[in-house]
């Protein structure tokens, strides 16, 4: 059996092969199988991912656990063992409660992870294949591109104009050029050249190495041991919650205080009634349930979310996604259809020549001057080479496009004119957004030749030559250049995305200069349909939209009008050499009023979402490539583009677009407000429980009266009788205004000054009503008496879930029966409350009283009381704004 290599940098690479005993060839599966159960799979420890037992822990750590257990203590120092059991019994429950909701999350978010498994390309019995990273073994051979994560520890064999990212590991910003060479000195692992490490990414060029070491074995690996003790950030939402959690454990310490001192000293309650009071006022400020339905308001959240093609990655951003202000968008694939066209074709000195056809059908005709089209050869044969896609026609005779599509367009102009690739490609360096173009070496009669395909200006940067008529290559004038640069303006203001064409003949291949340039063509990209009405929802939402794109600015405006992000007759578009040569403050200004930015780097993406924060905006952003991911880190919402974003752009994203498109964010957005809005109405709804319940207890208390509840008596309404409308009321939908609105300010709590009038209203004529109950029935028994106080509050609550439904709307207005769930709930609910009251076992259980149906009814008619005074505050608050 073979063991790991040390030191693989001071060694030759074919020494290393010969160690791991593989060749470039690589393992077979057999061999693969065999080490990968020796080494182990190859992954960290997912910090995200928590296991059983800390799952379990957690669901014991609440300050409300705590409190409950003071309770519990008290109970049991008191001799009131059935009172033990019951909040023994529901800290357990409701334990087990949070914990299969928790698992059932945290399995939905595994699985919608699964989705994003990292790969990579490995050569295995001699074929390159795609396989889950995890699966990697020493002594595989692996396959690197441009945007391709390193998945292990490796000692390179082969590099072509590789450089590697290591900013995740060293800190270092630049990328590192590689190298295969071995090194004849020690030194520390970040000069290590000819090493790729687990978790960089590659920046340029393409590497084949060897694995030394996987999972924990890498460098990374090993840091991640040795820092597993670090908790990850609390959320906006974590915090929020918190805050709230905190709120009514002072509630609850501070009335049980109150109702001791005042028990105590003014009343003179004896000790052991006292220590009841006590039991009972920590039990009924504490909202049992909360934690367990906030996870299911954000479960069903990101569970719509995805079912809209917006794929989650934190569930505690589905809130913040409700806060969002500013989106930054890109533009081909996002906001337009991404099948690219090419229309026109041009060379210098020539006519327009324009290409029919639609789409990735490869029949089209080419009309124009004949010399022209014949003299289009050249452009024709850089097309034909110079792109990696192919196209698949399925059975249904759908055409399918495999790889970039700017790409296939020309893949089908080659086709449409019966141009093959019949020259041998000896190297294809992939497109890159930090130089905007791609190039292909190829052989053709003795000579090698390089193809090159990319945005104009940098392209033509690097022209001193083109084409001519003769198919000569002649100097390139400034005049020359002046014609080339009105002829992309005009097809640009045509809303065409221009493309150029260069080549360079000769052996000093090294240096990108002196190309001779060909043409260019223009490519149709229409923008999606569904994008304008979105644009224009997140205009309401007063969300501001801004396209960044690395197009040509007239290309870039002429879309945005289309959509709508620019309004006729604005034309703000700054591109990213005006903006670097701003001064701070015309910086501010320009990004506070600009629609769009165009010819934009990734790191002027960076500096213009840290200005947007700056100004107080909640920004999200989108991006697909490797340079993107710092800015996707930046932006309060990274989105990253599930099919044309490289996997870097989707590791350092909150959210990933399955469908690329743009109308998905927007509904996410509104999906986010839904999902404050549920946890505001759901933890409204319990915390009114709370409130009646202490406000109860401190009335009856300090008119002398007894203990109005039991302490089983009060767990009971906050745990059951709430318990399944709570959770119904998390699947509230929305309403079809949420982006109506102005966004949510990321500062506002959950409970604020806002609704407190209407939780006072509920909690006080539930409290009225309660006493109201508790003095009339008195006489007839405690017993009896608090059977009604409990008839009271549980029924009440019944009919507050209507008012919670929508908190400034009518019930009747957004329908009665609009969500299923309640209804069902509330039967079911009323079952439960009218068994355990009337059926003799349970009663006795809880100390109840039987009630007679008219008495039971005519309790049940006035604790709708409730719902009628809700009606009327939503009446005249509307009154009032209106
Ligand atoms: P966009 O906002 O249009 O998505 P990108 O940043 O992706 O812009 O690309 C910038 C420019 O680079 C494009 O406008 C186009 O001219 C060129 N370009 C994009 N993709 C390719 C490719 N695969 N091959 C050649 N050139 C490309
Ligand atoms: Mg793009």
């Amino acid at each position: 059996m073979i063991e790991t290599i040390k030191d693989p940098y001071l060694k030759p690479a074919e020494e290393i092969l010969e160690g791991l005993k593989s060749s470039t060839e690589g393992l077979t599966d057999a061999e693969a199988s065999l080490r990968l159960a020796k080494f182990g799979k190859n992954s960290l420890p997912d910090p995200a991912k928590k296991s059983l037992l800390k799952l379990i822990i957690k669901q014991f750590n609440h300050l409300m656990v705590y409190i409950l257990l003071i309770a519990a203590g008290i109970s049991y120092a008191t001799a009131h063992y059935i009172d033990v059991y019951v909040i023994l019994g529901i800290i357990l429950i409701n334990a087990i409660i949070g914990f299969v909701q928790e698992y059932k999350a945290e399995g939905a978010l595994a699985a919608l992870k699964g989705l994003l498994v990292p790969k990579c390309k490995v050569i295995r019995n001699g074929n390159l294949i795609s396989i889950n990273s995890e699966e990697l073994v020493p002594g595989d051979i692996i396959a690197l591109e441009e945007g391709d994560i390193v998945p292990a520890d490796a000692r390179i064999i082969y590099e072509k104009n590789a450089r590697t990212a290591e900013a995740s590991l060293t800190g270092e910003s630049v990328p590192v050029q590689k190298s295969e060479k071995q090194h004849l000195e020690a030194c520390g692992f970040s000069d290590q050249k000819n090493m790729v490490w687990k978790s960089t990414f590659v920046a340029s060029g393409s590497i084949r190495a060897v694995v030394t070491s996987t999972g924990l074995g890498t460098q990374i690996g090993q840091i991640a041991s040795s820092l597993k003790s670090i908790l990850p950030k609390k959320t906006n939402f974590q915090n929020k919650t918190d805050k709230l959690a905190l709120q009514m454990a002072y509630l609850a310490i501070g009335s049980a205080l109150i109702l001791f001192v005042v028990g105590y000293f003014v009343l003179e309650v004896e000790t052991s009634e006292l220590l009841l009071i006590s039991i009972a006022a920590l039990v009924s400020a504490i909202p049992e349930g909360l934690p367990a339905v906030l996870s299911i308001v954000l479960a069903v959240g990101s569970y719509r979310m995805s079912q809209k093609n917006a794929i989650i990655r934190e569930m505690t951003a589905t809130e913040s996604l409700g806060s969002v202000s500013t989106i930054i968008t890109d533009k081909t694939g996002t906001l337009t259809q991404n099948t690219m066209t090419i229309k026109k074709i041009w060379g210098l000195g020539k006519s327009d020549i324009e290409v029919s056809g639609e789409g990735w059908d490869s029949t089209g005709e080419f009309i124009g001057e004949k010399e022209d089209i014949a003299g289009a050869n050249a452009l024709l044969e850089i097309a034909a080479h110079c792109h990696q896609s192919s196209i698949q026609i399925k059975e249904s005779d759908q055409i399918n496009i495999i790889g970039d599509p700017t790409e296939a367009a020309f893949l089908v102009l080659a086709n449409k004119a019966g141009k093959k690739r019949t020259l041998k490609i000896i190297e294809d360096i992939a497109f890159s957004s930090e130089l905007k173009f791609r190039s292909t070496l190829v052989r053709k009669d003795q000579d090698e030749l390089r193809f090159y395909i990319g945005a104009p200006e940098p392209i033509l940067e690097r022209c001193h030559f083109f084409l001519n008529n003769q198919g000569e290559s002649q100097e390139l004038t400034e005049h020359d250049k002046r014609e080339i640069h009105s002829k992309i303006q005009a097809w640009s203001e045509d809303s065409l995305r221009v493309l150029a064409l260069a080549r360079k003949k000769g052996i000093n291949l090294e240096k990108d200069e002196y190309l001779e340039f060909v043409g260019i063509a223009g490519m149709m990209d229409p923008p999606r349909p569904e994008v304008i009405p979105a644009v224009a929802s997140c205009h309401q939402a007063g969300i501001r939209v801004i396209m960044a794109t690395g197009d040509h600015a007239s290309t870039a405006l002429s879309i945005a009008q289309k959509v709508g992000i620019a309004k006729a007759g604005r034309t703000l578009v700054y591109t990213d050499s005006e903006l670097q040569a701003m001064s701070e403050e015309e910086f501010k200004v320009a990004v506070q009023n600009a629609d769009v930015f165009s010819r934009l780097t990734p790191l002027m993406k960076l500096k213009i979402a840290k200005a947007l924060q700056a100004e107080g905006e909640l920004v999200a952003m989108t991006g697909d490539g490797v340079n993107d991911a710092p800015a996707l880190k930046q932006a309060d919402i990274g989105i990253a583009m599930g099919i044309m974003g490289t996997d870097v752009a989707k590791d350092a994203s909150l959210m990933v677009l399955a469908d690329d498109n743009f109308s998905t964010i927007v509904h996410a957005i509104e999906q986010g407000r839904i999902v404050f809005n549920n946890a505001r109405r759901t933890s409204f709804f319990l915390i009114t429980t709370n409130f009646a319940e202490i406000l109860t207890l401190i009335t009856s208390i300090s008119f002398g009266l007894p203990l109005p509840l039991t302490a089983t008596q009060i767990l009971w309404i906050n745990i059951v009788t709430d318990g399944f409308c709570d959770k119904a009321l998390a699947a509230e939908k929305g309403k079809g205004r949420e982006l109506t609105s102005p966004p949510i300010s990321p500062k506002e709590n959950i409970i604020n000054r806002n609704i407190i009038p209407f939780l006072l209203i509920n909690a006080l004529i539930m409290t009225g009503l309660a006493i109201f109950a508790f003095k009339s029935y008195l006489p007839l028994g405690i017993e009896k008496a608090r059977t009604m106080v409990f008839i009271v509050i549980a029924f009440s609550q019944l009919f507050n879930v209507f008012n919670m439904r929508n908190l400034d709307q009518s019930i009747f207005k957004i329908g009665l029966f609009s969500n299923k769930w309640v209804n069902y709930a509330l039967i079911l609910s009323v079952i439960i409350q009218v068994l355990i009251i009337e059926v003799p076992v349970f009663a006795a259980l809880f100390n109840f009283k039987a009630v007679n149906p008219i008495e039971f009814l005519t309790w049940i008619a006035l604790s709708s009381l409730v719902l009628w005074a809700g009606e009327l505050y939503k009446y005249f608050k509307n009154y009032k704004t209106k």
